[in-house]
């Protein structure tokens, strides 16, 4: 139908006008020049083919091939020449929000374009995009999210989902939801592009319908230096006792604890271009076997990673350097001791130049990578495992690689998502060790030993499915309104979770009342499926911003997201725990937190040193505070974005935000009186936080005798309770008396004891009204909360409070 409408074939006529000139006028430039050295540029044709006559693509080839910024303008173009331009309208995934950005202005600028018009971004709460866009570049989360308004994704003729081997949960999910459309559109043609070659598992997944194609790719071979040959230990005997045997990653699943001894002079390190670091000259001395210990278990040796950039920049031939590090804090970090300024992220310093490369830079930022370092000047990437194959920076001759990655994954007790520093997989060591031989022979340096490497590494990473809580993804499926329920839909994936970790999220779905007995989204679930938070997180935002308190409720949600903003050194424990509890507030650590966070908007506003001076002399980091910021604009957006905040939200135009700064928030069209008017009502507060936190419940019993401290305990998930201890960080550590019975926390830790560090005490009617299910027994006059916490109070009450929670399930279903 669309073939013969003529507004569709002018519109193909036009681009292939505009094709014909480019070419004409662009064939001697040196970026088409570029493509074309690319080995995706030799097998265009056979690419093409294989889309045509696949309605499955699998494509795999080494990183930086062009299988990014090369495919989808293949496909474009040659439905361009054919005269059907118009009617290619391709969705390519990104994992990441950064890559979507950057490969969309890349692409464009290869085609000589401005961003937005054929080539196009979208990622949440952001986008470039217009109605001649034919290629547009998203997060699998945009996707997703497109999905569900548009089940068969109508206008769509291709899906190009990226990076499936890093087998992201959400590209685990539009996997399953892709294989289920793929015979309601027979023309939607769907391609896979994986960097590494374990292509099978895909092509049996598409059984049928799916073929591969691979890209051959060219490098130049890499020696590998591990960190005893760095450190010049030749008989260094692995101790099989050291603590990373028990450090060792829980959730791999190929872990062998069987170990051998492993001398370096095995394998087939060179001699003779071993390193001048004379580490005995640096102070190292016979600490060396040590150093060796500490970074087997897993400790970052900043000053023997920044003496061997050192080193290699004052001796060894010229090339750029790419460390890879666990995340921001660590790159900071490493950045700072190379004796840059942190807060710019890139730097010269000595002859370096050193570049931070992370996902929370911006576009422009981002693209400093990929200039070369003037003369004389070493270029430094120091990068998160972005650099591992999302982006290829390619004058790259040294890698050096920390072996470490920050991973998704989640604490069993506390049911928290968190970011785990880990490991990384063998496979990934080697995809790092890979981006040296890009250009030459190039040389890595592993700052573990090939003992960590050949018996604690997994061999691959565990698919995040495996091993993140599976709420969200819950919520995400229902909202889908999937055939088979949670269970039948999470049993088509690649690889489904095990049974119980699906049981335990839709338990705890039941509990925060975000599905109800049938596993149905309630209206709560209904408005959490669409905010890309944790659950509790979501479920503490929404009420914040029903009942009017958002400031502080966006506080306090970004601290349980992030870290807290207070710091201890080691030193001066006893004068940062004073500082802190100046801004104690009734027995809340939440409130504390929430306080020290306002003082330090007040000094902001009286210029930077008040700020500075405020931070330092009140312990907090500065960083974090700012990163609390940072995700209190973001909810504020997400909340926005989902019609929370009442008023004239709905965006008019580009859909950016226009507005004013207040704080850190932006006060964009948010009727900001209107969500804090009940700010200062701490009551209404912390039963926001029951609300988030429950059911993480501690209860107080008095102590023994008069004079002992009282006594708490948990509920534990196997239905005993169990004694918990407040960490001594919390304000409420060693507290004598407690102004209720109740506790409400987010975290709970196991070392030697179990403790809690963030605690807020919150009186039973909070809890009855936000907590888990009331029931009510009239005649004994007993109200229960999930049947644990039950005390006496008049039936009247009970009733009473029923109602008004059975009117706030009213408001949300009225959303
Ligand atoms: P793949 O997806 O196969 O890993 P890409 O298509 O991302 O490969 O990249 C192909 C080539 O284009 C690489 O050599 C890379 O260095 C180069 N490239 C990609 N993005 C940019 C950019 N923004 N600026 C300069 N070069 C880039
Ligand atoms: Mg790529």
């Amino acid at each position: 139908k669309r073939a013969n409408d003529p507004r569709v074939i002018a519109e193909s006529e036009r681009l292939k006008t505009e094709l014909t000139k480019f070419w004409n006028d662009k064939k001697d430039s040196p970026i088409l020049k570029q493509r074309q050295r690319l080995p995706a540029w030799a097998k265009q044709q056979e690419l093409i083919d294989a889309v045509e006559r696949n309605q499955v693509l699998i494509v795999a080839g080494e990183t930086g091939c062009g299988k990014t910024t090369q495919l989808p303008q293949f496909i474009l173009d040659n439905a361009i020449w054919q005269g059907r331009g118009a009617m290619t309208n391709m969705i390519c995934t990104q994992p990441r929000r950064i890559s979507a950005t950057s490969v969309a202005s890349r692409v464009a600028s290869e085609r000589g374009e401005q961003i937005g018009k054929t080539v196009g971004y979208k990622i949440r709460l952001e986008g470039s995009m217009s109605s001649s866009t034919r290629i547009l570049f998203c997060t699998t989360g945009v996707l997703l999210r497109r999905l569900t308004e548009d089940p068969l994704l109508s206008g769509t003729s291709h899906v190009i989902v990226d990076e499936v081997h890093e087998r992201s949960l959400d590209s685990d999910f539009l996997l399953v939801l892709l294989r289920d459309i793929l015979p309601h559109r027979p023309t939607l043609k769907v391609v896979l592009m994986s960097a590494t070659l374990n292509a099978l598992a895909f092509e049996d997944y598409f059984k049928g319908v799916s073929a591969v194609s691979k890209i051959p790719g060219f490098t130049y071979p890499v020696n590998e230096h591990y960190l005893e040959d760095i450190l010049q230990v030749t008989e260094y005997q692995p101790n099989p006792g050291t603590e990373y045997f028990k450090k060792a990653p829980r959730r791999r699943d190929n872990f062998d604890a069987s170990s051998r001894p492993v001398s370096s002079k095995d394998g087939d390190i060179p001699d003779e271009d071993s390193f001048n670091i004379t580490l005995r000259d640096k102070g190292y001395g016979d600490n060396v076997v040590r150093a060796l210990r500490n970074l087997e278990q897993g400790l970052i040796n900043y000053e023997l990673m920044t003496l061997l950039i050192s080193h290699i920049c004052e001796s060894m031939d010229e090339g750029a350097i790419l460390v890879f590090m666990p995340g921001l804090a660590e790159i900071t970090k490493l950045y700072e001791a190379c004796g840059a300024n942190p807060t710019i992220n890139a730097a010269t310093s000595g002859g370096k130049y050193l570049i931070a490369l992370h996902s929370t830079l911006s576009t422009a930022e981002q693209s400093i990578v990929f200039d070369h370092a003037p003369d004389s000047v070493r270029k430094i990437v120091i990068a998160t495992n972005i650099a591992e194959t999302s982006i290829t920076i390619d004058d790259v001759v040294y890698v050096v690689d920390s072996g470490k990655c920050k991973e998704n994954g989640y604490d069993p007790n506390t049911r928290m998502q968190l970011l785990l520093e880990q490991w990384v997989s063998r496979a990934s060591a080697r995809q790092r060790r890979g981006r040296a031989g890009r250009v030459q022979a190039g040389r890595c340096f592993r700052m573990y030993t090939r003992h960590v490497h050949d018996t604690v590494f997994a061999e691959h990473t565990l698919p995040e499915i495996r091993r993140v809580p599976l709420e969200g993804l819950c919520l995400q499926i229902q909202l889908q309104r999937m055939a088979g329920g949670i269970a039948g839909f999470l049993g088509k994936a690649l690889e489904p979770p095990k049974v119980e970790s699906v049981e335990a999220a839709v338990a705890s779905l039941k509990r925060l009342g975000a599905l109800d007995e049938r596993e149905c989204l309630t209206p709560l679930g209904q408005h959490l499926a669409t905010l890309p938070v944790d659950v509790r997180v979501g479920k503490m935002l929404l009420y914040g911003s029903m009942l009017g308190c958002l400031d502080p409720v966006l506080t306090i949600a970004a601290v349980l997201s992030g870290r807290s903003p207070f710091v201890a050194p080691l030193d001066k424990r006893d004068e940062a725990d004073l500082a802190k509890k100046l801004f104690a507030e009734d027995q809340s650590d939440h409130l504390t937190i929430l306080n020290a966070y306002n003082g330090w908007q007040d000094a902001k506003k009286q210029g930077r040193s008040s700020e500075f001076a405020f931070t330092r002399e009140n312990f907090l980091s500065w960083r974090a505070l700012e990163g609390i910021a940072d995700l209190r604009n973001q909810f504020t957006q997400l909340l926005n974005e989902s019609g929370f905040l009442g008023s004239s939200s709905k965006k008019k135009g580009g859909g950016r935000y226009r507005g004013r700064q207040r704080g850190n928030v932006l006060e964009t069209d948010v009727d900001w009186i209107r969500a804090n008017r009940n700010s200062e009502n701490k009551r209404l507060l912390k039963s926001v936080l029951v609300a988030g936190l429950y059911p993480n419940l501690i209860k107080v019993d008095p102590g023994s005798r008069p004079d002992a401290p009282p006594r708490l305990s948990f509920l534990a998930e196997n239905g005993r309770t169990e004694k918990i201890q407040i960490h001594p960080s919390s304000i409420n550590f060693e507290a004598k008396k407690f102004i209720t019975k109740w506790l409400v926390y987010h975290e709970r830790v196991q070392t030697t004891a179990i403790f809690v560090r963030d605690c807020t005490a919150v009186t039973p009617y909070q809890l009855l009204l936000f907590g888990g299910k009331i029931e009510v027994q009239h005649t004994q006059g007993t109200i229960s909360i999930d049947r644990w916490a039950t005390f006496q109070a008049p039936a009247k009450v009970g009733v009473l409070l029923k109602e008004i929670r059975n009117q706030l399930d009213r408001v949300l279903a009225q959303k």
